[in-house]
This record gives C-alpha cells, sequence and structure tokens, in this order.
C-alpha cells in the first residue's frame, strides 16, 4: 500500500520553457473553499457544495477520482491554510469529487454519516458558509470502456463513485450494482445511458458488518461474474475478503477487479491508496 507524500493533489504543469528534468515539481496550492448548499439526500448522507474561485481549473478526468480535505481543528472556526509542501494536517480525509461545475467554481461532494470522525462529524453539522481546504484531484478509475458488462460492488462510502463510474458508461454498456448501505432508508434511484441493474444490501449500523452483506450474495452458487470488469471498493478487510471469494470461488481473474479499501474498521485516516496489493 503507498500514500502520495502529501494531500494527493496533481502536480501543477510545469511553465512550457521549464525543462523537465531540472525543474522541481510544484504542487498546487490547497485551494479555500465555502459550503453553499447542504442537502439531506438521506438520515446517513448527506450532499455538500463547495464554491470558491480557488476551484478554477479543478476538472477531475476519470470517474472516481478523488480530492482531499482538510477540516478544522477543534476549537477552529476554518482550518488554517496549509503550506503546499508543508506538514499533512491531521484533519484531512479524502472524498470523490460527484458532480463538477467548473465554470460555477463548485463541486459536489457526498458525505456518509458514519459516526465519529473529523470529517463525518463535521458533514453532520455542516452549515453554509463554512471553510474547508481542498487539495486535488487525484485520479480515478480507468474505466476500461471497451468492456460491455461491469460490475460494481461496494458500501455507501463508495456510492458516489459509483456514480461517476455510471455517469461515464454508455447506452452499450451493461451495468450491475451491488450496494450496501446502513438501512432501506438509504436507498435512492441511481441512473446511467447503460443498461443498469441496482440491487441494495442492508447491514444495519454495526460497522464490524461492513461487507457481510455484499458477501452473502456473491457467495450464491447462482452468482456469476463473467467476464465484466469490476469495481470493488468498500471497507478494507472487506475488500480483500470479497475479492478473494471472486477469484478463489467465482473463478474472476485477478486483472479483471480493480479492489479499493475506502475505510478501515477501527483504524483513523486509513490511507487514500489501499488497492490491497498487500494480499
Ligand atoms: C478514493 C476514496 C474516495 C472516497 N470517497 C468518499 C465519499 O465520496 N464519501 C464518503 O462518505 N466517503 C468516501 N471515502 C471514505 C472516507 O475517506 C472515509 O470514510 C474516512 O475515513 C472518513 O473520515 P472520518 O474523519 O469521518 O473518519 P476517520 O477519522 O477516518 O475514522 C474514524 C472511525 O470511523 C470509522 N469509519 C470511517 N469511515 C467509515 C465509514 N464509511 N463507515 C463506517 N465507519 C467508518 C473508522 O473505522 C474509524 O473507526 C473515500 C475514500 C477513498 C479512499
Amino acid at each position: 500500500m503507498s500514500e502520495t507524500p502529501f494531500p494527493d493533489a496533481s502536480p501543477a504543469p510545469l511553465p512550457a520553457t521549464a525543462a523537465p528534468e531540472t525543474a522541481p515539481r510544484k504542487r498546487r496550492p490547497p485551494r479555500r473553499v465555502q459550503v453553499s448548499q447542504v442537502q439531506v439526500l438521506s438520515p446517513a448522507m448527506r450532499r455538500i457544495t463547495l464554491k470558491g474561485e480557488e476551484l478554477q481549473g479543478f476538472e477531475p478526468v476519470d470517474p472516481a477520482s478523488y480530492l482531499k480535505l482538510i477540516f478544522p481543528e477543534p476549537g477552529q472556526a476554518e482550518p488554517s491554510r496549509p503550506l503546499p509542501d508543508g506538514p499533512r494536517p491531521t484533519a484531512m480525509r479524502t472524498y470523490t469529487p460527484l458532480a463538477v461545475r467548473p465554470e460555477a467554481w463548485e463541486v459536489d461532494v457526498d458525505f456518509v454519516l458514519h459516526g465519529e470522525g473529523p470529517a463525518s462529524t463535521w458533514a453532520a453539522q455542516a452549515e453554509v458558509g463554512q471553510v474547508l481546504y481542498l487539495m486535488g484531484p487525484g485520479p480515478g478509475y480507468k474505466l476500461p470502456l471497451p468492456a460491455p458488462e461491469h460490475l460494481l460492488i461496494g458500501d455507501d462510502s463508495a456510492l458516489p463513485a459509483f456514480e461517476t463510474i455510471l455517469a461515464a458508461l454508455s447506452s452499450t454498456a451493461r451495468v450491475r450494482v451491488l450496494m450496501e448501505v446502513m438501512a432501506a432508508e438509504e436507498e435512492r434511484p441511481l441512473h446511467s445511458a447503460a443498461q443498469l441493474e441496482v440491487q441494495w444490501l442492508v447491514r444495519g449500523r454495526d460497522h464490524t458488518q461492513a461487507g457481510q452483506a455484499l458477501h452473502a450474495v456473491l457467495s450464491q452458487p447462482g452468482f456469476a461474474v463473467g467476464e465484466a470488469a469490476v469495481y470493488l471498493a468498500c471497507e478494507a478487510a472487506a475488500m480483500r475478503r470479497l475479492r478473494q471469494l471472486l477469484t478463489a470461488d467465482k473463478g474472476v481473474a485477478r486483472s479483471q477487479i480493480v479492489g479499493r479499501g475506502y475505510w478501515k474498521l477501527g483504524t483513523m485516516n486509513h490511507p487514500d491508496h489501499d488497492y490491497g496489493d498487500d494480499a
């Protein structure tokens, strides 16, 4: 597992005149953004629109890209502006840019309210006008577009990423989504130009059960993956167990699966680049 040294910001482009081999790579400065809208999507999901002039040029390329948000420390009204190459702020977490409107300098981010944690706690109280710093975008899913079949397996933390993937698929594709959420009230319509089949699975609020509902469906004898391109993103240990199930019991090639640990049970600030390379 590897992690970028500091906030996953893509390096700023070099000036046209700079010699690439000698010029130091400068990171983009963190962008100051303000909450411009808070929408309650469901009991455990908030859609928060972040807006600011400094979002100019913030244009993720791939679906399931990511950004980093820096939250206020206890006692701070707003976070201090981090230095581009300074120490990593402790209250920094990884999220998915769901909808980006470059002309309006806006990005929507969907937050799971899972309980205690700088990001989840902040999102639960978010109000218009509050300030965060944003880094990124970082790269996402290199969607294998020639593949006609896609399978997206994940929990609610990956729902925004899945929505960006669904938006990138064309009408010739077929996509099946298995989405594990905390309660039936979290279910909502998903959309894609592709032929879409969605299965919602409820696990309850006991996070130690993360991935169990997905496991139960995937291990059914009738569940077949075929040649589908699989994007698997959920709790880190569950991702490894589910990937093992797919490869060992379902004959899925490991190269067919892109696995991502989006959070880890009992661990604060799980690294953002957990591809499960250790398993
Ligand atoms: C590439 C990428 C994209 C992501 N996109 C999104 C996104 O768009 N929306 C989103 O909500 N999350 C997303 N996540 C997951 C998010 O980064 C983590 O959930 C993060 O840990 C939340 O930070 P926190 O401060 O709330 O909790 P932390 O301080 O990191 O953790 C505190 C405690 O909460 C637990 N915890 C953390 N996250 C969850 C969870 N989702 N469910 C249950 N328990 C949890 C931890 O195990 C720990 O015990 C993404 C992660 C990655 C790697």
